[in-house]
């Protein structure tokens, strides 16, 4: 199984800092790819980066039709998308985690400025994290968490050239 982000109307620069955190969020709370309407080089490069010091496998691909996408998704695994009008997270995590035990891909989709309603229709499930507005950043972090009951916080790297070392009181980095 494996669990895609798709990160709807990356607008260029205005939104390079945000895209680049929802990409290093998806990859750092465990998920296996990130998808971009468009293209964007300095976002590319970036996760790159962090990939290649921090380790994992985690990719980032940019989508033609962001549709097509979710329409193909639908036929190996489940599409969630998540919005503040969508249904409790509390209330329907048990059934997508269960989906994920099944053995089914998951594609969470995150919305930017604008988002295109066909999104709502095209979802297999419309899911709050609250009903108050806040970010697509932090809403992933949270779903993902949840999804993953924190079992994906600490995991090891094997590739990695850079771990942290947990420390109660100060930076503690090996380097390989
Ligand atoms: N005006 C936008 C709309 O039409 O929904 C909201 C944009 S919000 C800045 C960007 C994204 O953050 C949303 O598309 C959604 O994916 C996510 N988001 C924000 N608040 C959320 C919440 N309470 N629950 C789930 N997702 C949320």
């Amino acid at each position: 199984m494996v669990v895609e982000v798709l990160r709807l109307g990356h607008r260029g620069e205005r939104d390079r800092r945000t895209s680049t955190h929802v990409a290093l969020t998806a990859r750092a709370l465990g998920a296996d790819k990130i998808l971009f309407t468009s293209e964007d080089d300095h976002v590319k490069e970036s996760i790159s980066k962090v990939v290649e010091n921090w380790g994992g496998n985690f990719k980032f691909e940019v989508v033609e039709s962001w549709k097509g996408y979710v329409r193909s998704f639908k036929k190996r695994g489940i599409v969630i998308h998540l919005t503040m009008y969508g249904e409790s997270v509390n209330e329907r995590i048990d059934t997508i985690r269960e989906l994920l035990k099944e053995g089914k891909d998951i594609l969470v989709v995150v919305g930017g400025e604008k988002v295109p309603k066909e999104i709502y229709e095209l979802a297999d499930y419309n899911i709050s994290i609250g009903n108050q507005p806040h970010s697509e950043i932090a809403a992933l972090a949270i779903f993902l968490d949840r999804l993953f009951e924190g079992k994906t916080l600490y995991r090891d790297y094997p590739d990695a050239k850079i771990k942290v070392i947990p420390s109660e009181r100060k930076k503690v980095v090996v380097r390989k």
